[in-house]
């Protein structure tokens, strides 16, 4: 279970700031694309995406997608917001985290994973040793087999002993 459980959960990517991460020594976000970054119906993302990239940026905090889609899919989603990426990452092996991680020549006690699916993101960062961030999918999706993942999601996500809010987190500190 340990696995699969995340450092944090938070209710979007939005949600996390710069004062909240780097109390924790983030200095790097790879995150996931689909139903974390972008929803599938907007990809564009929206001015609350756009808003808090800006703000990243300002604070030197690198945001990098790391996605198991291939080069010209994420190239595609990614064309208006000119962020760094890895492709056909294979998680929820380690590989594209580790990759990513080296091309960045960072510290991954300086790194966080950030995604909507305990069956690959999460399992994903925690095998590559990273911390990580569970958010709430941007929309649902419809696809055969995510759904299927997240009926499993839901049960273990039920199972897990508390998961801390990073916004909780914050509020001790
Ligand atoms: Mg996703």
């Amino acid at each position: 279970m340990a696995a699969l459980t995340p450092t944090w959960a938070v209710e979007a990517i939005y949600r996390l700031t710069p004062a909240s991460l780097k109390r924790q020594g983030i200095q790097v976000i790879l995150t996931d694309l689909d139903n974390t970054l972008i929803a599938w119906n907007n990809p564009d993302g929206t001015p609350e995406l756009r808003a808090w990239l800006a703000e990243m940026k300002a604070a030197d905090i690198t945001v990098m997608v790391v996605s198991n889609n291939n080069r010209e899919r994420i190239a595609r989603a990614l064309a208006r917001l000119d962020l760094p990426f890895e492709p056909r990452a294979l998680k929820p092996l380690p590989v594209g985290i580790n990759r990513a991680v080296r091309h960045l020549g960072v510290a991954k006690t300086a790194c966080v994973m950030v995604g909507d699916q305990l069956l690959t993101d999460v399992w994903a960062g925690n095998a590559a040793g990273v911390r990580t961030i569970l958010v709430r999918p941007l929309v649902a999706s419809d696809q055969w087999n995510t759904r299927i993942n997240r009926f499993f999601e839901r049960l273990l996500f039920k199972m897990m002993s508390p998961v801390h809010y990073l916004e909780e987190l914050n509020d001790k500190h």
